[in-house]
Order: C-alpha cells, then structure tokens, then sequence
C-alpha cells in the first residue's frame, strides 16, 4: 500500500502540491488526471523518491520512503519500475542492454539468466527479435515498449508511469494501455499512471484521482467519476465527446 500524509510540496516559495492525502492499495491501477502544470508529474516523483516532501508524509509498505537516506532509497527503488514521459532509453546501447542495465547494475545474476529474463520482457511487450536494434531505429511506440520491458525487468512491485502514450498517435495509446493492463494482470503489480487522457484513464483504471492546481479533488472509481458534479471534473469529461 502507498501512503501521502498531508503532503505538501513547493519549490522556492511556491507551494505547487497542497496537503495531499491518497492511498493506493496494492494490486489497483490509479490514473492520476489534471491539466499541464497541475502538478501530476510532482505527485509521481515524491511517490517514487527523486524529490522529497516539503511537509507530511510518504509510506510504501511500511517504510517511510520520505525520511530515507539516498542509499536505502536506492534499495526501495529496486522494487519500483518507472516509464518517464520521454523514454528515457541510453541511445548507445543495444535494446536487449538497455533492459538487461538493472539487472546487470545491481545483482551478479549469471548472463544466461539476464538474456532469457529481457527476452521474456520484451516478448510480454510484444517486441521479439530486436535485442540487439539501437533505439534510434525504432517507433516512438517501440521505444516506449522498450521502456516498459526495462522498467518490468525486475519484476518490480509497483510501476509508475508519467504520460506513457504522449507523442503517440490514438491507435498505438489504445495499445499502450492496453499494455499496462496486460503487465498489471501478468505482474499483479500496483500501476500509477499519469495521464491527461480522460479516456486513457476510463480505460485502465480502477480508480481516478484528479489533480487541480496543486490540489486532490477528487478520487474515486471510473464509474463514480462520471458522476462527480464538480464542474472542474466534468470539464475533463467534456473532452471525451
Ligand atoms: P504537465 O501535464 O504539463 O506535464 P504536470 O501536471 O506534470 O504538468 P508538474 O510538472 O508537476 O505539472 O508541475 C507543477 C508545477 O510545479 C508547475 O507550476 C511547474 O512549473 C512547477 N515545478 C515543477 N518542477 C519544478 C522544479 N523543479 N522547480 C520549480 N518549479 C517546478
Ligand atoms: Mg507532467
């Protein structure tokens, strides 16, 4: 389970996120919704620890991953996978390395094991027999599939995704959601995914959880969603028709 306490969260003397409070149970998908500078991508990166809390709390499990040193950090990472906005991928590595980095970074697990395990991963993104392209020579689409392979490798607890199909045309975002709920059934994993894609969220949610201007104002599930009067929550409907 993930925890926020009455997080608060500013940069300088500009509050962006405003007392917080969210719980994500294990094994849901939570889309965390809300327009540009809203402060979603914050959220995600206080959840997974690149940025620490200005006030409150933040518990994964029964850690409090918001007073951690960087190295425990690093260790609580290890069961976290993460797809960033832009794919993130080192472009001078083959594919297959770029899934197998972690693994090869942080366990002496035998070579044979790292080959079959990013053959798996990619297999379970539905990419065979590009181990060994460069990112450059694929799709934006692949790239992100390349992402999600690595960010899986571990076969990690939770995975976090911050806009995973922006830059992506409607029918390869239809197969990247498609995707997450794939690997959360496979994995039986936690998903968090940020996404200003009302019908993204419709799709591979359990629950909703809307941002506004720093602020949590709504959280439920996608059917209840629908069904919220607020008028900021109903705009977000309105881009569905
Ligand atoms: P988008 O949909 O455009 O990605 P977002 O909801 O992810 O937006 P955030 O990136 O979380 O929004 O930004 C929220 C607010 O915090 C914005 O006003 C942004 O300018 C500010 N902000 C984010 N990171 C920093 C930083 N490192 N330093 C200063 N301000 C920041
Ligand atoms: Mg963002």
């Amino acid at each position: 389970m993930i925890r926020l306490v009455d997080v608060c969260k500013s940069f300088g003397d500009k509050e962006v996120l405003h007392h917080i409070n969210l719980t994500i149970e294990d094994g849901e998908t939570l889309a965390i919704i809300g327009g540009s500078g809203s402060g979603k991508s914050t959220l995600l990166r206080l959840l997974i620890g690149l940025i620490r809390p200005t006030s409150g709390e933040i518990w994964i499990g029964d850690t409090e991953i918001s007073r951690l040193s960087e190295a425990e950090l690093d260790k609580v990472r290890l069961h976290m996978g993460m797809v960033f906005q832009y794919s993130a991928l080192f472009d001078s590595m083959t594919v297959g390395d770029n899934v197998a980095f972690g693994l090869r970074e942080h366990t002496d697990m035998p070579e044979k094991e790292v080959q079959r395990i990013v053959e798996e991963k990619l297999n379970l993104v539905g990419l065979e027999n590009v181990a060994h392209r460069m990112p450059n020579e694929l799709s934006g689409g692949m790239k992100k599939r390349v992402s999600l392979a690595r960010a899986i490798a571990f076969e990690p607890e939770i995975v976090f995704y911050d806009e995973p199909s922006s830059g992506l045309d409607p029918i390869m975002t239809e197969k990247i959601d498609e995707l997450i709920s794939h690997t959360q059934q496979a994995l039986n994993v936690t998903s968090v995914v940020v996404t200003h894609d009302m019908a993204s969220a419709c799709r591979i949610a359990d629950r909703i959880a809307m941002v506004y201007e720093g602020e949590l104002i709504a959280v439920d599930t996608v059917e209840n969603f629908k069904n919220i009067r607020d008028e900021r929550v109903q705009a977000f409907f309105h881009t569905l028709r």
